[in-house]
């Protein structure tokens, strides 16, 4: 077993205007990620919830009549898969729309719009919808690999809402698909080789029974996907969610996406209590030409803009230094979202 939770925290004084100048310890901890040993940093700061974003103020700004996501635009402003790629051009799943990304991130990059409805607030989606659009989306990879032999990395991801860098309001995921990984994903999938060569065991497996002794980090399991609060956040409020024993997002069970779609109905209902109104999300899949040593996992960030000027929670910590920041500990965030489960 090759788990380590390692920490190191740093305190320093100062004289506390809001407590008649008196003298006043502050922390910060540095956390090291158990697999890829990236540093984090995690404050302890006393917020409970932030005050609710004003949503009505974003939806004007971003009026459905010009939005190219509803149905009376798609068919007419979207592009269309080549023919021999998508007979039709878009891939259409009940209300799910799949089409490519007019901006190539990756070899294959595809949107996939959930609903023909505009704006969903976080509490309206349900299983179904979820469910709808991460199974059609798993449909759109195995077509990739079937068609494109040069694929061997792809993941799912989601920005939900302008705050976490969605440009469109319609709720849509990201499909990217290519040869090559991204950063993060290329190191986890790099860590869990290692890990199991020198522990003979698989990381994921290890680190859930290890949480699950520990117990302040362990939200819940359901069916096979099992959910904690990151030990090394790579964000505000960074929730993981680990598929036991899958490899691939092509192989994955409808059974195991119905239990995560379940578990992020639950994690929106305390995103919605604590006014957590936008997030990041990435679903990754190990290398296809590679061994059983990943499994697959998701994670997830909440985002916000900033009182009073709508500063972006995004800073000099993440763009060049590469260090992600939580202003509460993972175990706090632990006992937060465990009653909705
Ligand atoms: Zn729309």
């Amino acid at each position: 077993m090759g788990i380590t939770f390692k920490k190191r925290i740093q305190t320093t004084k100062i004289l506390n205007p809001a407590d008649s100048f008196k003298e006043t310890i502050l922390t910060v901890e540095t956390r090291w990620d158990p697999l890829i040993k990236r540093t984090v940093r995690v404050l302890d700061l006393p917020i409970i919830k932030f005050p609710p974003w004003a949503m009505e103020d974003m939806l004007e700004k971003g009026g459905s009549g010009v939005c190219p996501f509803c149905p009376q635009a798609l068919e007419k402003v979207t592009p269309q898969f080549t023919v021999d790629f998508i007979p039709g051009g878009r891939l259409r799943l009940g209300e799910v729309c799949i089409f490519p990304n007019r901006i190539p991130f990756d070899r294959h990059c595809a949107v996939v719009v959930f609903t023909k409805q505009h704006y969903v607030p976080l509490i309206d989606f349900s299983e179904e919808i979820l469910f709808n659009a991460f199974s059609a989306a798993c449909v759109f990879l195995r077509r990739v690999v079937e068609k494109d032999p040069a694929v061997r990395f792809f993941s799912i991801n989601w920005n939900y809402l302008p705050m976490s860098g969605g440009s469109i309001i319609h709720p849509h995921l990201q499909i990217l698909a290519g040869e090559f990984p991204t950063d993060y994903q290329g190191a986890v999938i790099q860590g869990c080789r290692r890990y199991q060569k020198r522990w003979g065991q698989v990381y994921w497996d290890d680190l859930i029974e290890t949480e699950r002794n520990f117990g302040e980090r362990y939200i819940a399991a359901l069916g096979q996907t099992v959910w904690l609060a990151s030990y090394a956040p790579l964000g505000v409020t960074d929730i993981m969610s680990v598929f036991r024993g899958r490899t691939s997002l092509l192989d994955l069970p409808d059974q195991d996406l119905r239990d995560f779609v379940q578990g992020l109905v639950r994690v929106f209902g305390y995103f919605q209590e604590f006014n957590h109104n936008s997030f990041n999300l990435g679903l990754y899949s190990g290398d296809l030409k590679g061994d059983d040593s990943f499994w697959v996992n998701a994670r997830m960030v909440t985002r916000r803009l900033l009182p009073p000027v709508g500063a972006s929670d995004v800073s000099y910590f993440e763009k060049i230094h590469r260090e992600s920041l939580d202003y509460r500990t993972p175990e706090r965030l632990c006992e937060e979202v465990r009653g909705f489960f």
